[in-house]
């Protein structure tokens, strides 16, 4: 079921539970800004989640209304995430799904990471 990647934030979605320490994680790394974790169903030999500390939606959401210090602490995090999960010599796929026709499922921003392997087409073509 998608969300529409729009205000209200809903404070219980499953990654705010996460951020709350109500529901367990495999974390990969955190700092004030982000918390990376492994995704519950992989689609990549790497495949984490980065998100955000503070309430937003979506990625419009985010860019939208966080504090400039918030995102450039994010996308910071984002990258070194990324080399310490020693991805950067062959490469890696940031993805960020906003709203419906994206597929967004989580109603909290997020990026995934993924790595591991050759990772083909940027966006899979609808069968005809
Ligand atoms: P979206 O479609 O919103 O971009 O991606 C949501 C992602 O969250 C999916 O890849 C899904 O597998 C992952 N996910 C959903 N529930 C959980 C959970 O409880 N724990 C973790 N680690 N990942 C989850």
């Amino acid at each position: 079921m998608s969300v529409s990647g729009k205000p209200p934030y809903d404070p219980g979605n499953i990654f705010a539970r996460i951020l709350r320490g109500e529901i367990p994680c495999k974390k990969v790394s955190e700092d004030e800004h982000a918390l990376a974790f492994h995704d519950i169903a992989p689609q990549a030999p790497v495949h984490v989640l980065v998100i955000p500390k503070g309430p937003y939606v979506s990625a419009a959401d985010f860019h939208a209304e966080a504090p400039a210090e918030a995102i450039t602490g994010f996308w910071r995090a984002v990258g070194r995430i990324a080399r310490e999960l020693g991805l950067e010599e062959h490469g890696y796929r940031l993805l960020s799904n906003m709203g419906e026709y994206a597929g967004q499922e989580v109603g909290h921003f997020h990026v995934h990471l993924f790595g591991g392997r050759r990772l083909g087409r940027m966006v899979p073509q609808p069968r005809e």
